[in-house]
């Protein structure tokens, strides 16, 4: 832009009304009022060329300012004979309307050369004046010699103060002046920070930052300066620089300025975003979401539920610690959307918190211990001791109902009456029970909760017990305690502990909750099939009740007076259609069930039932379409179908209790089951008392008895040789301690027929080129035990000597490698299933004599208990005519027990 421009010495004057235009500025206005659109025509319109015209500030004297006025004195002073303070009549639609409004207008001394870059005139309608649209762009600074605002426009004498040739040279030589490097440095980088806040905010500065490279700087001021909004008194003070070094510094200070108002701003902005409380903020939002809501017609009732949750939350009664903490949460879920992520999860734990029974209990009544007696009578027969030890544990309660009591864990088989026997006590105390299955629990997030951290995290067990119970003292059961394991998730039983102490159990911890929660008012009561899993420290927090299986003579009581009849009602029936006299129900104990408890013996007589119901179902159906049903006693069929030759398929009422039911049908024969119908229903009989002497019919096999989870066992004991080298194989999924009783019993064997040169039977040498495989019959079932000790030896004996072992006598006992019999556990359920087998004898250590004070009377006194102090009285009682190595003087006396 190094082009220098020829002023001509008198220019057509533009008043501009409180704005300036500066050089190098473009500018587009239209001209309406009558002495511009005259200066228009005459310098512009009609010229060939562009024309040039000046542009002069004016200002109202409204305005003036003092510094102003200075200027203003200096208009009058530089131009000699006029005053600048002027009364003109003249209007510009852009700025200048003084016809209607003349008041005193004060003229700027210096104005700015304008080319006229584009022209366009328009006709007015229906006035028919003419207006023109002209685009300026502002060229250089003058002064104002003289003004004359007579004629049809303004014009002035001028003298250019840019441009020109002198000024070109001038600028040269400014250009190499440091200051003005200096200057401009200042400028480019002050320009540079603003366009570079500029860009942040609204991304517009690309376009300028291409002129701060390209055009030379004191040009460069004017068009930056003029880019921003500044206020007039800035931009007459930008047009009054004409040295460009003043005007250099002067936009640097502008633009700075301008800099410094953007941070401020923005400064307050944010402070006052910041003071824009959060509730105010959240308010807005949430009106904000309700009107998206109804714009959506998306009226879901999220906030009813919400409200009814709230609700309940009041009326759970929590204490006020977990109160506050439950109102926390529900402030965070009222913020939510229901499509947030963790909505659904706060909800769901709020709805727990609010479904816990805080406060809410069963009432306690008072404890009627002679009732209670009789609740426990009528729900189970027998269990003297049992019950006995409820009834202490209940007067206890009775007397101090905040006692902290040991937890009641009752031991047994299956079937033998402990879930039963919880309930009864819940039902004596008047309280709710729940039961809570620990059986293959082995992660401690099943007792303790997950954290909610944890996708699809749950509470507890117990925690879940208690919202199932409803009230906060139910009576618990712990259902399987011997069956919670532990692995690499955790110890449930260490977290059971914390449960089970009194001293903890105020303050229990689920993961899940995360607020404690106070169990002690729980009723806790255990089963476990063993007490041996349990661990001790558990174990030690229990007071163990042993459940032994019943004999075949309770099981037929308790099948008398409690199975069949519950049985019959759970099946819609009554002994007028169905009777099962006690003679059957004694078969099914003795050849289809073999069992400690009496499960399988309930399922056999509920498989009964079924068969009779559906008789009876066909029976009914039957009758109702025969004409024989006149002689039948009920009243109504009677007289129905009496009047009624023909009478098709009839819907009956149908009574909904059996008493109306059995009324309504008397129809059926009475059925009696007999044995046909037994083994018609259940199949052939599966068990009978000739099992043993089948299996021991050929030497090698003995006779032992072991103690499972399912109580007492028969196990038979399999022995064979057979060419080899001598090694020992075992089979039957064997744990370690029964192997090594295997080699014990193999070692004391072979020891004994070296000592004694024992010839042995039919070339079963046990010493030399013989392998001995011993198995455990039912391979399915892991074993293991050291009670298995005497009857290997039992078994080895009789393969090596080939004499069978009595079919009736069965044995159990530790034994050592010198041949001494050790105590075994688990007598009492041992000489029940022995009883339960038709065992007729049974090898029991000596040291276990005194276990037999638990083993019902009845029971001992059908069966020879002989004791054994060495292997060898073992020996001479299993063989017909003693030990098959010779006599041996028994140190103990045979005993034949009824104690
Ligand atoms: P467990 O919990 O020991 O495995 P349950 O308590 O479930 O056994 O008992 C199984 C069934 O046997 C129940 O229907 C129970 O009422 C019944 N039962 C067990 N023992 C007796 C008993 N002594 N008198 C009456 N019914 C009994």
């Amino acid at each position: 832009m190094a082009e220098s421009v020829e002023l001509p010495g008198r220019l057509a004057i533009l008043p501009f009304r409180n704005q300036v235009l500066l050089p190098g500025v473009f500018i587009r206005i239209r001209c309406t009022s009558h002495t511009s659109v005259k200066l228009v025509e005459q310098e512009l319109w009609q010229r060939e060329e562009k024309g040039l015209i000046g542009i002069l500030p004016v200002r109202d004297a409204a305005e003036m300012t003092s510094m102003d006025s200075v200027l203003s004195q200096g208009v009058a002073s530089e131009s000699g004979e006029r005053s600048s303070k002027v009364q003109i009549n003249t209007s510009d639609a852009q700025k200048i309307d003084g016809k209607s409004h003349p008041e005193v207008i004060h003229w700027h001394k210096r104005g700015v050369a304008a080319r006229a870059l584009h022209l366009s005139r328009g006709v007015e309608k229906p006035s028919g004046r003419v207006t023109y649209i002209v685009v300026l762009e502002g060229l250089c600074r003058f002064n104002v010699e003289e003004l004359n605002t007579r004629g049809p426009y303004c014009t002035a004498k001028i003298s250019p103060l840019e441009m020109t040739k002198a000024v070109f040279l001038e600028m040269e030589q400014i250009e190499q002046d440091p200051e003005f490097v200096t200057l401009s440095r200042q400028f480019k980088a002050t320009a540079m920070e603003l366009i570079s806040v500029l860009e942040q905010k609204q991304k517009t500065g690309g376009r300028i930052k291409v002129l701060l490279e390209t055009l030379p700087l004191h040009k460069l001021a004017d068009i930056f300066v003029a880019s921003f909004e500044m206020s007039l008194e800035e931009q007459l003070s930008m047009l009054d620089s004409v040295d460009p070094k003043v005007r250099l510094s002067k936009a640097t200070e502008l633009v700075d300025r301008h800099l410094q108002s953007i941070r401020v701003a923005e400064k307050i902005t944010q402070k006052v975003e910041g003071q824009l409380s959060k509730s105010q903020k959240e308010f807005l939002l949430r009106q904000q979401m309700r009107a998206i809501k109804e714009e959506l017609g998306d009226n879901d009732d999220d906030e009813d539920d919400l409200a009814a949750l709230e609700r309940k939350m009041q009326s759970a009664g929590m204490p006020s610690n977990i109160w506050k903490h439950a109102q926390r949460e529900l402030r965070r879920l009222k913020k939510m959307q229901p499509q947030q992520p963790g909505y659904n999860s706060s909800r769901v734990y709020l709805e727990l918190l609010a479904d816990l029974p805080w406060q809410n209990a069963s009432e306690e009544q008072e404890l009627d211990l002679k009732a209670a007696k009789d609740r426990l009578d009528s729900d189970h027969y027998g269990l003297v001791k049992v019950k006995q030890r409820i009834i202490e544990y209940l007067a206890v309660r009775k007397l101090k109902p905040d006692a902290r009591g040991p937890v009641l864990c009752f031991v047994g088989p299956p079937g033998v009456g402990k879930t039963s026997l919880a309930s009864s006590i819940a039902a004596a105390l008047g309280r709710n029970c729940v039961r809570i299955s620990l059986g293959g629990v082995k992660d401690e997030a099943d007792i303790r909760g997950h954290r909610r951290t944890y996708i699809g995290s749950m509470p507890g067990r117990l925690i879940d017990g208690l919202k199932r119970a409803g009230v906060c003292n139910p009576v618990m059961l712990l259902d399987e305690i011997d069956k919670t394991g532990s692995d690499v998730r955790g110890d449930p039983a260490s977290a059971l502990l914390e449960v089970l102490d009194p001293e903890q159990n105020k303050s229990f911890n689920d993961h899940y909750l995360n607020v404690p929660y106070d169990l002690s008012k729980v009723i806790f009561v255990a089963t476990a099939n063993r007490a041996q899993p349990i661990p001790p420290p558990l174990l030690d927090r229990m007071e163990v009740i042993e459940l032994p299986g019943y004999t075949a003579e309770e099981k037929l009581r308790i099948a008398m007076q409690h199975l069949v009849p519950r049985v019959l009602d759970q099946h819609g029936l009554s002994s007028e259609y169905l009777q099962i006299p006690e003679a059957m129900v004694k078969l099914v104990i003795q050849r289809y069930t073999r069992e400690a408890g009496v499960r399988n013996l309930e399922r056999n007589l509920a498989a009964l039932a079924r068969a009779a119901a559906v008789r009876v179902a066909e029976k009914e159906q039957a009758v109702s379409v025969s004409k024989d049903v006149q002689k039948l006693a009920s009243p109504l069929l009677d007289n129905r179908l009496a009047e009624e030759e023909e009478v098709e398929m009839e819907v009956l009422p149908m009574g909904v209790n059996n008493h109306e039911m059995s009324n309504t049908f008397k129809i059926s024969s009475l059925l009696v089951v007999d044995e046909v119908m037994l083994e018609k229903i259940l199949g052939p009989p599966r068990f009978d008392d000739q099992e043993a002497a089948d299996r021991v019919a050929t030497p090698g096999v003995s006779v032992g008895l072991v103690w499972t989870t399912f109580g007492g066992e028969v196990q038979f004991v399999e022995a064979t040789a057979m060419v080899g080298t001598g090694e020992l194989h075992l089979t039957g999924q064997l744990g370690d301690v029964i192997k090594e009783s295997a080699q014990i019993a193999l070692t004391w064997v072979r020891a004994r027929v070296a000592d004694h040169k024992l010839a042995a039977a039919e070339e079963i040498s046990l010493l030399h080129g013989r392998d001995i495989h011993i198995h455990f019959p039912a391979g399915a079932v892991p074993k293991d035990g050291p009670s298995a000790g005497v009857t290997l030896v039992a078994a080895l004996v009789s393969l090596f000597s080939q004499k069978s072992v009595r079919a009736d006598t069965a044995m159990t006992g530790e034994m050592t490698l010198r041949g001494l019999v050790l105590p075994v556990g688990g007598i009492k359920d041992k000489i029940l299933a022995a009883h339960r087998h038709g065992i007729k004898r049974v090898i029991l250590p000596e040291r276990n004599l005194k276990d037999l004070v638990e083993v019902p009377a009845s029971v001992l006194s059908s069966l020879e208990i002989l004791v054994a102090k060495r292997m060898e009285d073992v020996l001479e009682h299993a063989f017909d005519g003693g030990s098959p190595w010779g006599p041996h003087k028994i140190g103990t006396k045979l005993l034949k027990s009824r104690i």
